[in-house]
């Protein structure tokens, strides 16, 4: 393990008595982000670490560094981060310890060779170095590797290792350089928010008081939280490597060997010294000091638990033959902390004024710097420069517990190296939310997801005993149910949850208006309904709204169900005083109705005239339906004629019986969720999360023929450069000759060269074709312009659509 560094930075030297930020703990996270503020211009910002730098998870991590991950825009960050390091070495003048090595991730069966091709794919439009090598090419670059286990190996140049402790002390450094300061042996003992909005920093040393406050308190973030009365559903879990002795082989060896990981086997390995590290995330993860970390926790190891990483180990030794008979030096046990999803937390905490977290990183020196970049955009310029949302805090909402995120953390660590295929839902931390019709749904043959932590139907079976799935990249037995629901849907009736989109009630003095300069959009009349997009500064999406006026300065908007805490506090930042908002997200359920036979229906159930002339497309009512009080909107996202009905949560098993009622002899079906997807892809229909996210703007989505130029809204001057100037990217819709479906991020391919990527797609059940959404550059975004998909390794072709295969004119929703 890395030599620790001990310096005492600060001590002695006075704590200022204001900042315009204060970062607490000084671990490799804290530290980054101070370096970036500073660079950035923040030079008045202050960090308080309450022991030594390093002194939680930081100084015992196993530093090995990689740019792969799940989500594409954080293996960007992790590109940056290791793109870093010559930067604050030299800046530092502190040694960060790299070794540039290149990497492996190995491949022993069908499953993660399919993954890997998948992550190559990704890596062609990223423009990562990644390229698959031979099995004779790993044992020459790795000879104590065997490689007979092995089915494939995709090469990274940009992995390797550094030392930990010397990176974070660098990041200090280098902050310290641009006029940053960090003052050690200085705990936070409170945060307290005056009514001027600031924070007082209480610690031994005096009170600091700062217009912003940033918790990366690491392992004591939880702690961190509570003293402004935060739960943050992070978790640390206890973590294995072994550090053997001098290795022959290694000794011999001419140049430092590749790092690595072996999926399967659930193992990270490099070299350290002449001997190797190699660690473990075991099936059964161990959290710990669930209750809260000790303040007097410091530089110190747990206890090592072997036996328990016995079967991890014994595989490694069989991989790495030579592992068995090296010594082990020494058996690191340490806790680091994850999050509910192993991805970070990070950003303004919404519902708080100035409080801001990135916790719950749980590959500090992978990520360090590309959370401590986003921060200090999102800080000084209000927006990220690139969408974040998988780190973004707002994704767990106050329903997350300290409960549910143990829960969760702990499957998340267990799950660092096991697949999850894009047809899962993971087992762990269910039912954390549900609502009136769960078990009614379930008893329907409902095969259940999880979105914001609320169940919801995924498609339906004919059974409970009949809602299976294998987890599978490719098509699987839901598809046939599938298309039965789109069938319902297209010819004659069903009905979905609607519980599952936010819904912001917007009312008082002023609320029209602050539409208006809010959302892009027109915003409608009594009555009616909007399509609007939202809009930051920067002219990137933020939202795709549907806006419901119920009287006058009297608003429901609807929206991703996901994003509710983030619009909530997008809302905060601008809302005036006599504007009201409130997130009703759980206040109002429902179910939407769908197909040809949707108003015969719902006619049977309500006393309102329904009719084409009395309830036009796009209108809203308040009235009762199935003998409930309801909203009731006449549109759909399935792009038939439909309708939502809203009730609150305590009518909605009612309004369910009666639409089931009344739907008997018109063969009504309920349907789920991969339905919508399908049906609305056939209609070119991008979704919130897939094809609009502030990756990209109104322009490049066509989300722009919602705009409202004849007013000024946020977004608009930037967006009328899009507009005027042209964009690189455009959203199309494609039909993909391909038996196997797209799912997400594959790239799309001409001549060879990446210009674009998937963005969503499946199987398009009514018009019998395999579709797929992507941005593309602009020259390949003509309808009838043939390109390449490639879906795990395979090419396919594919071909711009120039019109919506499904009712290009709109008829039938507008019938
Ligand atoms: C065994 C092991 C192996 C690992 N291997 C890798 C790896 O190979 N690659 C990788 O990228 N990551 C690895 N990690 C993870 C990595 O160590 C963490 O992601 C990283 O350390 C998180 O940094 P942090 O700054 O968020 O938290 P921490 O390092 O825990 O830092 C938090 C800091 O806040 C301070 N603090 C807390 N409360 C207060 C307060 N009230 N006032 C002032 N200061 C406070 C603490 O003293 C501490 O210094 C490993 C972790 C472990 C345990």
């Amino acid at each position: 393990m890395p030599e620790v560094i001990k310096e005492a930075t600060s001590t002695g030297k006075q704590l200022p008595s204001h900042a315009k930020v204060v970062i607490i703990g000084g671990g490799v996270v804290g530290c980054s982000i101070l370096f970036h503020l500073a660079k950035f211009g923040w030079k008045d910002a202050v960090l308080l670490e309450r022991d030594e730098l390093t002194s939680g998870s930081s100084w015992h991590a196993a530093g090995q560094i990689h740019t792969i991950s799940s989500d594409p825009n954080i293996s960007r960050l992790q590109s940056y981060t290791i793109g870093l390091y010559k930067e604050i070495e030299e800046l530092s003048g502190q040694s960060v310890g790299l070794h540039m090595t290149g990497g492996f991730y190995l491949a022993s069966n069908k499953t993660w060779y399919d993954y890997l091709k998948r992550e190559r794919s990704k890596a062609r439009y990223m423009g990562l170095q990644q390229e698959f090598i031979s099995l004779q090419e790993v044992a020459e670059r790795h000879p104590l590797i065997d490689p007979k286990h092995y089915l494939a190996a995709l090469w990274d140049d940009q992995d390797g290792d550094l030392d930990p402790s010397g990176t974070t002390y660098a990041f200090a450094k280098a902050a310290r350089h641009y006029g940053a300061q960090y003052f050690t042996h200085t705990p936070a003992t409170a945060t307290t928010q005056r009514a001027d909005g600031t924070w007082d920093v209480t610690t031994p040393n005096g009170t600091i008081n700062a217009e912003y406050i940033v918790n990366c308190g690491g392992l004591w973030a939880r702690e961190v939280g509570h003293m402004s009365g935060l739960n943050f559903p992070v978790q640390p879990m206890e973590h294995h490597y072994l550090l053997t002795e001098g290795i022959d082989e290694i000794v011999n060896h001419p140049t430092r060997l590749p790092c690595g990981i072996d999926y399967e086997a659930n193992l990270y390995f490099r070299q350290e010294r002449d001997g190797m590290l190699l660690g473990t995330y075991e099936p059964v993860g161990v959290p710990w000091k669930v209750e809260g970390t000790p303040w007097d926790f410091g530089h110190e190891l747990l206890n090592p638990n072997l036996e328990h990483i016995a079967d991890r180990l014994e595989l490694g030794f069989e991989r790495i033959p030579a592992l068995a008979n090296a010594g082990i030096r020494q058996a690191v046990n340490g806790p680091f902390t994850f999050g509910p999803d192993g991805n970070p937390m990070i950003g303004p905490v919404p519902g708080m004024h100035n409080y801001w977290c990135a916790v719950g990183v749980m590959a500090g020196f992978c990520q360090g710097g590309g959370v401590g970049l986003t921060m200090a955009e999102w800080m000084i310029d209000g927006e990220p420069s690139i969408d974040v949302w998988a780190m973004d805090v707002a994704r767990f909402g106050s329903w997350a517990s300290p409960d549910w995120g143990t829960v969760k953390s702990t499957e998340n660590y267990e799950r660092r190296f096991v697949m999850t295929f894009p047809n899962e839902t993971l087992p762990k931390g269910r039912r954390q939310q549900t609502t009136a019709l769960y078990d009614r749904l379930i008893a329907r043959g409902a095969r259940m997801g999880q979105s914001f932590g609320l169940e919801h139907a995924l498609w339906f079976a004919d059974s409970p005993e009949d809602a299976w799935e294998d987890p599978t990249f490719e098509r699987n037995r839901s598809h046939d149910y599938v298309a039965r629901e789109c069938d319902a849907v297209r010819n004659g009736v069903g009905g979905i949850e609607l519980a599952n989109f936010a819904k912001h009630s917007i009312t008082g003095p002023g609320a029209r208006d602050w539409l208006n300069r809010t959302m892009a959009g027109h915003i409608p009349k009594p009555g009616r309904l909007t399509l609007t997009p939202m809009l930051t500064e920067k002219g990137r999406l933020y939202g795709d709204l549907t806006v419901a006026c119920l009287g006058d300065e009297d608003f429901m908007l609807f929206g991703s169900g996901a994003m509710q805490d983030a619009h909530s506090r997008f809302f905060a930042r601008t809302l005036p005083d006599t504007v009201r908002h409130e997130n009703q997200t759980g206040g109002w359920h429902g179910i939407g109705l769908a197909g040809p036979q949707s108003r015969e229906l719902l006619q049977r159930i309500t006393r309102l005239d329904v009719s084409a002339d009395a309830l036009k497309f796009r209108d809203t009512r308040r009235t009762f339906v199935g003998g409930v009080p309801v909203i009731l909107n006449r549109l759909s996202f399935s792009g038939e004629l439909g309708f939502e009905i809203y009730c609150r949560p305590q009518f909605l098993l009612l309004l369910s019986e009666a639409i089931e009622e009344a739907g008997a002899d018109l063969d009504y079906r309920w349907y789920g969720a991969r339905t919508l997807m399908s049906l609305r892809l056939e209609k070119g229909w991008g979704a919130w999360g897939l094809e609009f996210r502030p990756d990209f703007n109104a322009v490049e989505s066509g989300m722009d023929v919602f705009i409202n130029w004849n007013k000024d809204f946020v977004g608009k001057e930037a967006t009328a450069r899009f507009r005027d100037e042209g964009v690189e990217r455009k959203l199309v819709t494609l039909t993909v000759d391909t038996p196997m479906d797209v799912t997400l991020d594959e790239a799309v391919l001409v001549n060879d060269a990446a210009v674009g990527y998937i963005t969503s797609g499946g199987y398009a059940h009514h018009v019998g074709k395999s579709m797929a959404m992507a941005y593309v550059a602009s020259e390949h975004a003509a309808a009838g312009t043939m390109v390449n998909v490639e879906i795990m390794g395979e090419i396919y072709p594919a071909e711009v659509q120039g019109a919506p295969l499904y009712d290009p004119n709109g008829g039938r929703m507008r019938s």
